[in-house]
Order: structure tokens, then C-alpha cells, then sequence
């Protein structure tokens, strides 16, 4: 089959590479009709999340039809169409019987190296390198699915590839950045980086009761569209002070919810911009947290900075002073997405939301490596890319 390979930094093809085969009775072999690129593979691409190895098939995000199931799946039928939460859980240990999915213990074969690196291991994701547990990903023409009766979800004909796709990752993402802060009536709720995952935490603090909304980014094309779709009122931090803004625009109090969609890659301004790519470029961090520490001096007192950008490692001058002495909550992990699933595509089948607004880029996958560097340069007004292998 067809896959998309890393090679190493910021080298990745599309290859010749054996099909996927049936390993655990549990298993499943989908075949994938849309895959999407999503902002945290960039983080591979360019070699910031370690443990990636020459040859590795990435994606977490797809979605198609079960060819294949093994001797021990009960409710997955050859024919069905699926969408797959990224994180992979076995549906029985304390951590998926809590709903805590991307904490399943039970799913991460390569446990001992995350142990290392968190102290404990969360669950394995699909194209997410070894310290993730090194599953093949779903940017291919087939993917294997382990725990099949647990992950994959059955879509209704009547929805498009492109309105369901993104319930595998990105709209639960952005959705759980803002439901897990509680929002209450009369909230504003901040959100920096207005890549997908922004996106739909904007939509999501109005589904959730947001009074306000205000989008943060630098991307002319992204600011338009947190706006035109999200209705937030936008901020562009290549022109604007961001706190000094916020200031202004909540009276001197700060935003009630700041939700940080942005990651370890932030392009932070100025000298403690230039810091943080010298310390990561040797090394001696793994993480540029410019919109992290931006968020927690410009929280409301008493309020929540919830992280759905992805870190990894280590972050440096976080301002945990200004968090503690604020009194701030904070809320982040990866996305427990089989808990969003049921809810979520309600809400899509409702008309409350249609996802495929984020596509600015439908491509083959045979276009993904140059659609990855379209993607990271954001070129053309690239915001999200969906490839059909
Ligand atoms: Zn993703
Ligand atoms: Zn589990």
C-alpha cells in the first residue's frame, strides 16, 4: 500500500510499504477514505517530539471502512463506516472505566520509555512515534486498529467524510479545552492560536454558554476566520500588545477561561522569543511556551488556563509565581475523545455545527509531503488539509 513515511527532519514521502495485518484477535484493518494533517505531526516532521524512527507510517487522524476484523471482535462488522479517536484504549482497565481514555493503561507497548520520560505512561496514538507506542498511522491506504470494539465509531451515510472526520481529534479537542473549564454564564473565554484546534474551541465556548469570545493569532487568514465563522473578536499579536488588548477589553480583569491551542512550537516576539528557539534549537529545552506564558499573566484572578496545545518534555520560565499567586487553575492532557464521540456528532447531525468549514486544502495522499510543508508555512491561506489516500 501507499503510506506516508517519516524519512527524518522534515523528510517525509509517500512510500511502497507492506499492508497492514490482523495481530491481536481484537484487531480491525480499515480502509482509509480521509485522513487530515493535523498541527501536531508538524511537531514530527520537524523532529521536536522525540523517538521517531526512519520508516514510520504517520496520522492520527482518519477515518473509513472496516475490511477486516479478527476472531475476537464482537460488535465491528466488515463494511462499517468509522471514525477513530486518535489515543488507543482498551476499554477495561481503571483509566477507560473512569473515561479517561487517553490515560489507558493498557495500550502503550513501549511503556518503559514514556515511564522515563512522565513517570507513567499514557495510552498508545496511532502515527505518534515510539514514545506513544509506535502504531502505524492512518495517512495510508490501510491502517491497523487494535481494541476495535472500543475505538472505531460508526458514522451515518447521511454525513460527509469531511463533517465527521474531525470528530477523531481536532473538534473534541478544542471542545474539551473549553467543557473542562467550566464555563459559566457571563464568561469570556480567550483562545491562542486560531489553527483548527482553535477553531473549535472558539465554536465550543459558544456551544458551551461563553458570553464572549476572543481569538489570538497572527495569521491574517486564521484572525478571518475565528472571526467570520468562530464570531470571536480577534486579536493579531504581530500588531496589537495581547495583555494590554485583553485588558482593554474585559475591564482591567482578564479573561475568565484562557485556553492555550497553540503548543510547543510558539512564535514568541522579542528577546524571550529569540530565548526560547536558541534553548530548544541546543536543546537544552523542548518546548517554546510563549502563548503558555502569555495566557497565565493575562488569566483573570481566580480563573482557568486550559492547555489542548500538545507539549512533550521540559518548558522553561513558565511563570508559575503569577500562577499561584493569581490563584489559577489549570486544565490539560490529551483529549479523552471516545467520551465526545456520541455527543459531539449529535450536535454536528443538529446543524449546532459543521466542521468541514475548517478544510481550506482537499488533497491526494500522494500530495502529502508537499501539502505538510504547505501546511507548516501555512502558505495559500492553508489552515487544515484533508488527503484521500
Ligand atoms: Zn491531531
Ligand atoms: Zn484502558
Amino acid at each position: 500500500m501507499r503510506a506516508l513515511v517519516w524519512h527524518g527532519r522534515n523528510d517525509v514521502r509517500v512510500d511502497r510499504v507492506p499492508d497492514p495485518e490482523l495481530l491481536n484477535p481484537q484487531d480491525a484493518i480499515i480502509r482509509v477514505t480521509a485522513t487530515a494533517i493535523c498541527g501536531s505531526d508538524l511537531h514530527l516532521l520537524d523532529g521536536y517530539i522525540p523517538t521517531m524512527q526512519k520508516g514510520d507510517i504517520l496520522g492520527h487522524e482518519f477515518m473509513g471502512e472496516v475490511v477486516e476484523v479478527g476472531s475476537g471482535v464482537k460488535k465491528l462488522k466488515v463494511g462499517d463506516r468509522v471514525v477513530v479517536p486518535f489515543p488507543i484504549a482498551c476499554g477495561q482497565c481503571y483509566f477507560c472505566q473512569h473515561d479517561l481514555w487517553s490515560l489507558c493503561d493498557n495500550t502503550n507497548p513501549k511503556a518503559a520509555l514514556a515511564e522515563t520520560m512522565f513517570g507513567h505512561a499514557p495510552s498508545g496514538i496511532f502515527g505518534y512515534s515510539h514514545l506513544m507506542g509506535g502504531y502505524a498511522g492512518g495517512q495510508a491506504e490501510y491502517v491497523r486498529v487494535p481494541f476495535a470494539d472500543v475505538g472505531p465509531f460508526k458514522v451515518p451515510d447521511s454525513l460527509s467524510d469531511e463533517q465527521v472526520l474531525f470528530l477523531t481529534d481536532i473538534f473534541p479537542t478544542g471542545y474539551q479545552a473549553v467543557e473542562s473549564c467550566d464555563v459559566k454564564p457571563g464568561d469570556t473565554v480567550a483562545v491562542w492560536g486560531c489553527g483548527p484546534v482553535g477553531q473549535f474551541a472558539v465554536q465550543s465556548a459558544w456551544l458551551l454558554g461563553a458570553e464572549r469570545v476572543i481569538a489570538i493569532d497572527g495569521v491574517a487568514e486564521r484572525l478571518e476566520l475565528a472571526h467570520s465563522w468562530g464570531r470571536a473578536e480577534v486579536i493579531d499579536y504581530t500588531k496589537t500588545d495581547v495583555r494590554e488588548r485583553l485588558n482593554e477589553l474585559t475591564g482591567g480583569r482578564g479573561p475568565d477561561v484562557c485556553v492555550e491551542a497553540v503548543g510547543l512550537e510558539a512564535h514568541g516576539m522579542g528577546l524571550p522569543g529569540a530565548y526560547d528557539r536558541v534553548k530548544q534549537e541546543v536543546k537544552l529545552s523542548t518546548e517554546r511556551p510563549h502563548a503558555l506564558r502569555q495566557a497565565i499573566l493575562a488569566c483573570r484572578k481566580g480563573g482557568v488556563v486550559s492547555v489542548a496545545g500538545v507539549f512533550g518534555g521540559f518548558a522553561d520560565k513558565i511563570p508559575l509565581g503569577a500562577a499561584f499567586n493569581k490563584g489559577l487553575t489549570f486544565k490539560m492532557g490529551q483529549t479523552h475523545v471516545h467520551r465526545y464521540l456520541q455527543p459531539l456528532l449529535e450536535k454536528i447531525e443538529q446543524g449546532a455545527i459543521d466542521p468541514s468549514v475548517v478544510i481550506t486544502h482537499k488533497l491526494s495522499l500522494d500530495d502529502a509531503p508537499d501539502a505538510y510543508r504547505r501546511f507548516r508555512d501555512k502558505e495559500d491561506g492553508c489552515i487544515k488539509v484533508m488527503l484521500r489516500p
